[in-house]
C-alpha cells in the first residue's frame, strides 16, 4: 500500500493520513459494513458503485473511530469525493447514510463545537415527497392539476438551468409546468400583457418571473402585475407588504425555505438574535421579516454597516445573504452560532460554487450550519412547489 501511495505524488503528511485511513477502514470493515448495512434500509448498497461504498465506509471509520475530525468536515468531504468521482445520487447516498449515522449516535455532541449539518438536500427530498403525496391526493379529490407558470425573459444561462430545475421538479410532484420564454428584449408591456393572460387563466395556479429580468425592465412593475392569488414567489410588492403586517399568503420561496429548515430540525428562532447580512426584495429584507415575525431580535447588515464582525458576533442565528464568497468567516461568529448560508456564488479557478460563509472555519464555531451546496438551494425549490400547490387549493376552495 505505500508503494502505491507513493507513486500518487501525495504530500507525505497526507500519504501517511490516507495509509492510516485506508488500514483502520479494513482493520474494522466487518462492523463498518454491517452498520452501513443498517442504515442504508430502503437502499440497494450492491447496486452503488464500489468507489461510493469505499468512500462511505473510510468516512465511517473517520466518524466512528477518529476523534480529532470534525463531522462535517467528514460529511462533506466524501459527499464531494462522490460528486467528484460518481453520480449525483452517490453523494446523496453517502449524505444520507453518514446523517442517519449521525443522528442516531447523537456523535456531534462534542467538545470542539464542530458544528452539526443542516441537510438541506434530504430535508427538501422528503418535503418533495409530502407534497406529491398531497399533490395525488388533491388531484384525487378535485380532478384539478396544480400548474406553474414561469416566465423567463433572455438567455442568461444560469437563470435557465434554475429555470429547468423548476420545471422538473414540478413534474416530479405531479404538477404541471410551462415555461414561457421570451426575448431579451422583450418590453415591460409585452411581459405584462403575458402575465395578464396568465392571471386570467383558470388553469393556471402560480405564476413565477425568473430574477433578473434583464436591465431595461422594472422588475418590481412586471411582478406587481401578478394576481396575489398566483404569486407563489412571493416577491411581488402586496406580498412583500403583507410579510410587513404579518399575514402573507406566499412567503417569498428562499427565505420560507429558510425558516422550513430551522422548523425541521426543531432550531427555536424565538428570542434569538438574528443577523441577516443583506438586505435584497426576493431574500435578505423578507428573511428578516419572517424572522421578526417568528419573534427573533433581527439586526440586517449591508454595505453600509460599519464594523459588521462586532454585529455578526452578536448573531444567534445568522444568514448569509450577501453574494459575496466566503465573506463570512470563523472569526466572525460567535461560539454556538446557527448559520445559515443563501450565498451561491462562482469564483473563477473554484471547481465549484462557493457560499457566502468560509465552511471550514465557520463550521469550528457553529452549532449548525448550512453547506453549499445541498442547504438552502433545494428547499427553495421544495417551498415553490409548496406554495404552488397551496395557490392551488385555494383556487379549487379546499385551502
Ligand atoms: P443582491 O441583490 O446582490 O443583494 C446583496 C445584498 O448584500 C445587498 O443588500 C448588499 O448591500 C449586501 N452586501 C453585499 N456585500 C456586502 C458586504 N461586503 N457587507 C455587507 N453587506 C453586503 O443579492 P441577492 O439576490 O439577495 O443574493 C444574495 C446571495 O444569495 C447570492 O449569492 C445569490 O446567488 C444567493 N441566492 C441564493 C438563492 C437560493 O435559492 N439558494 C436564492 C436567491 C439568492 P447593499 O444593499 O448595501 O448593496
Amino acid at each position: 500500500m505505500e508503494t502505491a501511495l507513493e507513486n500518487t505524488g501525495l504530500e507525505e503528511a497526507t500519504a501517511e493520513f490516507a495509509t492510516a485511513l485506508v488500514r483502520g477502514t479494513l482493520e474494522h470493515i466487518e462492523s463498518i459494513d454491517q452498520t452501513i448495512g443498517r442504515l442504508s434500509v430502503g437502499w440497494d448498497t450492491q447496486r452503488q458503485p464500489a468507489v461510493d461504498r469505499n468512500i462511505l465506509r473510510m468516512a465511517m471509520y473517520e466518524i466512528l473511530y477518529l476523534d480529532d475530525i470534525p463531522v462535517s468536515v467528514t460529511i462533506n468531504e466524501a459527499v464531494e469525493l462522490a460528486k467528484k468521482f460518481s453520480a449525483e445520487e452517490s453523494s446523496r447516498f453517502i449524505n444520507g447514510v453518514l446523517g442517519t449515522l449521525v443522528r442516531e449516535c447523537g456523535l456531534p455532541e462534542r467538545k470542539d463545537m464542530a458544528a452539526q449539518i443542516l441537510d438541506g438536500l434530504a430535508t427538501a427530498k422528503q418535503i418533495r415527497e409530502e407534497i406529491k403525496a398531497d399533490v395525488e391526493r388533491f388531484i384525487a379529490d378535485t380532478g384539478v392539476m396544480p400548474h406553474l407558470a414561469v416566465i423567463i425573459v433572455g438567455e442568461d444561462p444560469a437563470s435557465q438551468v434554475y429555470v429547468n430545475m423548476k420545471k422538473k421538479a414540478c413534474l416530479a410532484a405531479g404538477m404541471l409546468s410551462t415555461v414561457h420564454e421570451l426575448p431579451e428584449n422583450s418590453t415591460q408591456e409585452e411581459i405584462i400583457d403575458i402575465i395578464r393572460q396568465l392571471n386570467a387563466d383558470p388553469g393556471i395556479h402560480g405564476i413565477m418571473v425568473q430574477h433578473p429580468v434583464p436591465k431595461h425592465l422594472d422588475e418590481l412593475e412586471i411582478l406587481a402585475a401578478v394576481a396575489r392569488g398566483k404569486d407563489v414567489d412571493g416577491i411581488s410588492r402586496e406580498s412583500l407588504g403583507s410579510l410587513v403586517t404579518g399575514n402573507p399568503l406566499f412567503i417569498a420561496a428562499t427565505p420560507a425555505g429558510i425558516i422550513e429548515l430551522l422548523d425541521r430540525y426543531n432550531i427555536p428562532i424565538e428570542g434569538k438574535h438574528a443577523v441577516v447580512v443583506g438586505r435584497s426584495i426576493i431574500l435578505g429584507k423578507p428573511v428578516a421579516l419572517y424572522l421578526l415575525n417568528r419573534h427573533a431580535t433581527v439586526t440586517i447588515c449591508h454595505t453600509r454597516t460599519r464594523d459588521l464582525a462586532a454585529i455578526t458576533r452578536q448573531a444567534d442565528i445568522l444568514v448569509a445573504a450577501a453574494g459575496k464568497p466566503e465573506m463570512i468567516t470563523g472569526d466572525m461568529l460567535k461560539d454556538g452560532v446557527i448559520v445559515i448560508d443563501a450565498g451561491y456564488n462562482k469564483v473563477e479557478g473554484r471547481d465549484r460554487d462557493v457560499g457566502d460563509v468560509e465552511f471550514e472555519s465557520a463550521a469550528q464555531k457553529a452549532s449548525w450550519i448550512t453547506p453549499v451546496p445541498g442547504g438552502v438551494g433545494p428547499m427553495t425549490i421544495a417551498m415553490l412547489l409548496k406554495n404552488t400547490l397551496k395557490a392551488a387549493k385555494q383556487a379549487a376552495g379546499v385551502a
